[in-house]
């Protein structure tokens, strides 16, 4: 591992105007939740910076707020707090599934929601040191042509990294927004917003700048008569991620969906929402039939490469499984 100085920081303006420092006299610098995933990437010098910013000593960001239409839960609260929350596992249900499919228990402890949806990707060639690939600071994706099993399907090209975060998906299904903190103050987007695809940057997975960082998300109760539903495919019962996942938000009446949401983990570069599965079943029976077609349509487009074909098939039954679910 480089050699690197650990700053404790004790305030976000503190954290951001060092960020910003660092920027300007060309040296490197990242940030650091729980450091369970960033600092694998130290170690194998995937990541070399000169200066780690700990956010986890900044007080009252790892808390869990209740207003009237929601929670604010502050970046650095960790993903065991997350599941173990009664609010989160009153209102949020598929939240708090979602959060108990990540990683190991020994993670969940350590790790943050900020980290989990700020988290690197797991593919092999961007995490070994031998590929200097197209996340790193080379041009070829060496999924193309290597291995890609693992790989996306949707909306990739020219790099085929899955989002590897289980919270995303469904926090996207719910509608949730992030704060982020940069030198110029605050702002609020909607977490779908967040994420990047490839063809607009192919080096990073969201759009934060060099100098911010993500405060809290909020997350909407669901509206009345909601039901959520996360399902994932993982290749062993053991931590791994997802192969494929899907969170479905369905408000219906009498089995009839009003609004849906149908977003999916494992698959593209960023939590994929299908709008044109959510708008066919506006009206309809949530049955066999329909769920069925909302599949074909959350796969409209699909590019697999030659090892991931299996995905297809994979998300649509999927997607089929968590709507039935979810009225
Ligand atoms: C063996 C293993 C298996 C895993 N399996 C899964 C899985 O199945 N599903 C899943 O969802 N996740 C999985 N993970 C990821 C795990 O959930 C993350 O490691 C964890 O959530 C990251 O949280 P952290 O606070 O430790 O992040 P860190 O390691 O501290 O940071 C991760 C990244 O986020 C950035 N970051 C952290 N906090 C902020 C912030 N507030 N603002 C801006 N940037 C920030 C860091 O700079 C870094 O790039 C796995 C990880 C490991 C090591």
């Amino acid at each position: 591992m480089k050699t690197f100085e650990n700053i404790d920081a004790k305030s976000v303006n503190q954290a951001v105007t060092l960020l910003r420092k660092f920027q300007q006299e060309k040296r490197s610098a990242l940030v650091v939740g729980g450091g369970s995933e960033i600092l694998q990437l130290m170690k194998e010098r995937v990541v070399t910076p000169d200066y780690v910013i700990n956010l986890k000593t900044i007080p009252g960001l790892n808390t869990i707020k209740e207003d009237r239409s929601g929670l604010r839960i502050g970046a650095l609260t960790t993903l065991a707090e997350i599941e173990e929350h009664p609010m989160v596992r009153e209102k949020l249900l598929i939240l708090s599934a979602a959060v108990a499919e990540a990683a190991s228990p020994q993670i969940r402890n350590a790790g943050t929601i900020g980290g989990n949806i700020c988290q690197r990707p797991f593919c092999w060639y961007f995490r070994s040191a031998n590929f200097n690939c197209l996340r790193k600071t080379g041009q070829v994706c060496y999924s193309v042509t290597g291995d890609s099993r693992y790989h996306a399907i949707l909306g990739a090209g020219p790099s085929y990294i899955v989002h590897p975060s289980d919270t995303a998906p469904a926090l996207v299904a719910l509608d949730a927004q992030i704060k982020i903190a940069g030198a110029t103050g605050e702002k609020i987007i909607p977490l779908e917003k967040f994420f990047v695809l490839p063809q607009v940057d192919s080096k990073h997975e969201n759009i934060l700048k060099p100098g911010e960082i993500v405060t809290e998300i909020f997350v909407p109760y669901p509206k009345s008569g909601s039901k959520g539903f996360y399902h994932k495919v993982r290749e062993r019962l053991a931590w791994d991620h997802a192969i494929v996942s899907v969170a479905t938000v369905v408000q219906s009446s009498g089995g009839v969906a009003r609004d849906t949401r149908v977003v999916l983990g494992g698959v593209a570069p960023i939590p994929w929402r299908a709008p044109k599965a959510e708008q066919f079943l506006h009206g309809k029976k949530i049955d066999e039939e329909t769920t069925q077609k909302a599949g074909e349509l959350a796969l409209e487009g699909a590019k697999p490469l030659k090892d991931n074909v299996y995905k297809i098939a994979m998300a649509k039954s999927l997607i089929q499984r968590a709507l039935l679910a979810s009225v």
